[in-house]
Formats: structure tokens, C-alpha cells, sequence
């Protein structure tokens, strides 16, 4: 049916338009137009949020941020980031973001710009990082005359996903260390027996998608250093800090994770993660100009200033940049330090708090970022009645978002729960949270019969060899 709304007129309300008493278009674009009211309301109604952003324990990003930062974001709107002839001084923001970033992960270069670029996420920000890998690796073997067509990439198992897309559309073969019982991240050792002459880097996580934890860039940096001596083989590391390198900078200074090892020479982060900007924002840090690969780079000039550019979109929103130099200025060391602090808090009082609780075991004693994972206990699983699944529904119920999932390759068959604590989940909201799935446990227990979901659950474990007797 064709929308044509030809009885409305200004002294119609909203809903009594003929837009509103129609379907909303699904497959044509309707004739004729409706006004503002009607079509704002209409698509409003239609995204309104299922939970309230702030119960949404799922993902990472931003869901909050203080009404100036937010006005100014409203107000640059419209700018493109890359009319840098019309907008110059935001080009010069971007560049003081990249500067404020790498020194705060001890960059060693002295020009008066840093290098890096800025990405809609991390996900453009790990595949520059990987592409600069990528052609570095390759020039160095075209120069010795070597074949360099069948480059690889080590990292862990529990890899973001973009790191498949990545090695699908660069065709890059992915090579993954599974997490084991002993190693419940990167196993160093194990990366490094997976590298050879053809690995263009090594990529450890800092904050873990699946489990919250970091993997030990330290000592990955020490074992690939031996390898080297012992194979001739130089690999470089590009850190995916998509949580940690807001986190790592401000709560553990001391830690060596960033440009102070040798063989760091990218960093990837998400501003719209713990960088507490609005989505989407995602920043890439290279140790010096030199490793980034003369075709990936253009340089321009404003105001005398010299600035790299770098990136796989042509235009984007400039607002996150504005609220990133905002947030900086706002917060201060100190403050990004406090707000980091808060979360990391709050999360470590639910880490314990749920490691009361029986039936609950945590993936890991302790928590490197503001999040974590957790399971039922082994013995507790075996017998009972519901899943995580259930929890994550019932928890639902009450408008919060817990992610129930299966790891990653070689230990997938533990379902795990999610909380990420971000800016804005307070003590007491976590207190509302722990007494949800407190009732929700009781209510489980006194179940007769198995859910569906654990009749699910058993029917695959069934499958793997292992027997139930209820
Ligand atoms: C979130 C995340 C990404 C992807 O980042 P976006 O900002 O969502 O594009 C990559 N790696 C890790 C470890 C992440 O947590």
C-alpha cells in the first residue's frame, strides 16, 4: 500500500496521523513525506532501548558522558573529519590525542607529532596496526629476495573477532594458541612455537574480550627476543589494548606492556571503550615513523604543523574528538585515574561477591581490568537443573544485560557470564545486580524439572561421552 497521508494536517496530532496509523515502511520509500513530529516519534518509538543503557552489562562502550561533553558533541554533529581545509583545528585536536596517547604508553619518538591515526574503533585501529605489520614483513622479504606470499599471524585463541577479518581480507593465515586450564591467557611459549620466518607479528590482547584478563606482554617480548637469537627470526608485536590501554596507563604505570619493550612497535585502543568517549572512536600508536609503511601514510600541512593520515574510511565524524580532547582536559591524569579506579572497584566487589555464591566459580582469582567472567562450579554443574542461559534471561526480566557465551577453541564447552563494569555502574546498582541473580539462583534451585536450555546442554554433552542420571 502506498503511504500518501492526504488528510493530515498542522492541527493533527502525532498519533492520529495517517503515518502512525499505517506500517511503517518496510521495502519502498513512501510517496509522499509526513512531518517532522510523525517521523521523529516514529523512528524513536522504534529504538527505544529494550534495557536501560546503563543495565547493559554487555558491552564495553561509553554510555555515559557529562552534559558539557555531550553538548559538544551534539554541536559538531555535522562536521566531516576530513574537510581538514575547512576544519584545520580539528585535525590539530586529533594530532594532540595522538601525541597526549603515545606518551602515555612511552613512546620514544621525539618528533614534535607522534605516530598514529585515529579509527571509527578499535577495529580499523588493529587492522592498520596489522597492515603496517603486514607490509613491513613484506618489503623486508622482497628485499632479501625471500617469497612473501604466505604470511602469518600468532596471537590467542581468544581473539576479538576482527582479527578473523582481518586474516580473511588481507588473506593472512591465523594462526591461534588455545587457552588451557594452565594458561588462562597467552602462553608465550606456545606463541612463539607457532612463529616462523613468516609470521608478520605477534598480537597480545590487554584486556581480553572473552575473559577480561591481559596477556603478559612482557614476557612474550623476553621469548621472542631468545627466538630471535636462536632463529634469525625478528618479529614484532602490535598490542590490542582495546580495554587496557586506557586502563594499564592510569592504574598500573609501572607494568611494562607499551613502547618501553623492544618489540612493541603498534598499539591499538578503543576512545569509546574505557577512553570514555561516545561511540565510535578508536586510536592506533605507532612507536616511531619509521614503522609505518610509506603507502599507508599521506602527509598534510595546517598551520605550519605537520600531521600523518592514515586510515581505511574517508569521512567520518569529528565529534569523538572532540569529546576525547575534551575528556582529556576534563579529567586530567588524575581524573581518568579516579574514574578507572571507581569501575575497577566496583568490579573486583562483584568478582568477590559472586565468588561467594556456591554454585559460582570465577574464571580467574583476580581481575587485571573492570570485568570478568565466571561459571558454575564443575561439581555444581554437573547436577543442576539450569544454565547460565536461564540466568541470563532471568536477569533480563528485571532489564539487565548479562551475556551468557561458550569460550573460545579447546575449552568451548564452558558457558561463561560477562559483566563489564563501565563508567556508570555504581556500588550500589551492582548491589541491585548481586541480589537479582542471588534470587534468581534460589528460584533455580527449586526447580522440579530441567529447563530447556540444560536439557540442551546435556543432549551436547551426551554427544562428548559424559553420562546424567536425573
Ligand atoms: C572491542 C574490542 C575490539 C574491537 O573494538 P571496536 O572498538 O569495537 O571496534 C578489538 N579487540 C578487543 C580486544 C576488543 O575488546
Amino acid at each position: 500500500m502506498m503511504n500518501t497521508f492526504k488528510h493530515d494536517n498542522l492541527a493533527t496530532d502525532v498519533y492520529a496521523s495517517e503515518a502512525m496509523r499505517s506500517a511503517a515502511p518496510v521495502e519502498k520509500i513512501p510517496h509522499k513525506g509526513t512531518s517532522p513530529q510523525v517521523a521523529y516519534r516514529m523512528v524513536k518509538d522504534e529504538t527505544y532501548a529494550e534495557t536501560r543503557p546503563e543495565l547493559n552489562l554487555a558491552t564495553f562502550v561509553a554510555t555515559y558522558m557529562d552534559e558539557e561533553a555531550t553538548r559538544l558533541m551534539n554541536e559538531a554533529i555535522a562536521i566531516n573529519y576530513i574537510d581538514e581545509t575547512e576544519y584545520p583545528r580539528v585535525a590539530v585536536m586529533c594530532g594532540r590525542c595522538i601525541n597526549i596517547l603515545a606518551n602515555l604508553w612511552n613512546t620514544p619518538e621525539e618528533r614534535e607529532w607522534k605516530t598514529g591515526a585515529l579509527g571509527i574503533g578499535s577495529s580499523e585501529a588493529c587492522m592498520l596496526g596489522g597492515v603496517a605489520a603486514w607490509l613491513r614483513w613484506r618489503a623486508r622479504r622482497k628485499a632479501a629476495g625471500k617469497p612473501y606470499d604466505k604470511p602469518n599471524l600468532v596471537m590467542s585463541a581468544a581473539y576479538q573477532v576482527v582479527w578473523e577479518k582481518f586474516c580473511q581480507l588481507w588473506q593472512i593465515e591465523l594462526r591461534t594458541v588455545p587457552l588451557t586450564p594452565d594458561h588462562l591467557t597467552l602462553d608465550p611459549e606456545a606463541a612463539v612455537a607457532m612463529c616462523d620466518e613468516n609470521t608478520i607479528c605477534v598480537v597480545p590482547i590487554c584486556g581480553v574480550t572473552w575473559t577480561g584478563l591481559d596477556d603478559d606482554v612482557e614476557a612474550l617480548d623476553k621469548a621472542l627476543t631468545k627466538y630471535h637469537k636462536a632463529s634469525g627470526n625478528d618479529i614484532p608485536i602490535h598490542v590490542d589494548a582495546a580495554s587496557g590501554g586506557f586502563i594499564l596507563p592510569f592504574l598500573h604505570p609501572e607494568k611494562k606492556w607499551d613502547f618501553r619493550l623492544d618489540r612493541v612497535l603498534s598499539i591499538s585502543t578503543s576512545g569509546h571503550k574505557y577512553g570514555l568517549v561516545y561511540p565510535g572512536l578508536g586510536w592506533v600508536i605507532w612507536k616511531d615513523k619509521k614503522y609505518l609503511p610509506e603507502e599507508m601514510s599521506f602527509s598534510v600541512n595546517y598551520l605550519g604543523a605537520s600531521i600523518t593520515q592514515v586510515g581505511l574510511n574517508f569521512s567520518r565524524p569529528a565529534a569523538q574528538i572532540l569529546g576525547q580532547y575534551y575528556n582529556f582536559i576534563r579529567y586530567g591524569f588524575e581524573g581518568y585515574k579516579a574514574v578507572q579506579q571507581a569501575s575497577m572497584e566496583v568490579a573486583e566487589y562483584c568478582h568477590r561477591e559472586i565468588g561467594k555464591i556456591p554454585c559460582f566459580r570465577n574464571y580467574a582469582e583476580k581481575i587485571d581490568n573492570p570485568l570478568f567472567v565466571w561459571s558454575l562450579c564443575g561439581e555444581y554443574e554437573k547436577t543442576a537443573k539450569w544454565t547460565l542461559y536461564d540466568l541470563q534471561d532471568k536477569l533480563k526480566q528485571s532489564g539487565w544485560m548479562v551475556p551468557a557465551y561458550t569460550m573460545p577453541k579447546n575449552i568451548d564447552h564452558r558457558i561463561v557470564m560477562r559483566v563489564v563494569v563501565r563508567q556508570g555502574f555504581s556500588h550500589d546498582m551492582a548491589d541491585m545486580l548481586l541480589r537479582d541473580i542471588r534470587n534468581a539462583v534460589t528460584e533455580f534451585e527449586a526447580l522440579r524439572y530441567p529447563t530447556t536450555s540444560r536439557l540442551k546442554f546435556e543432549e551436547r554433552e551426551i554427544q562428548c561421552g559424559k553420562v546424567f542420571t536425573h
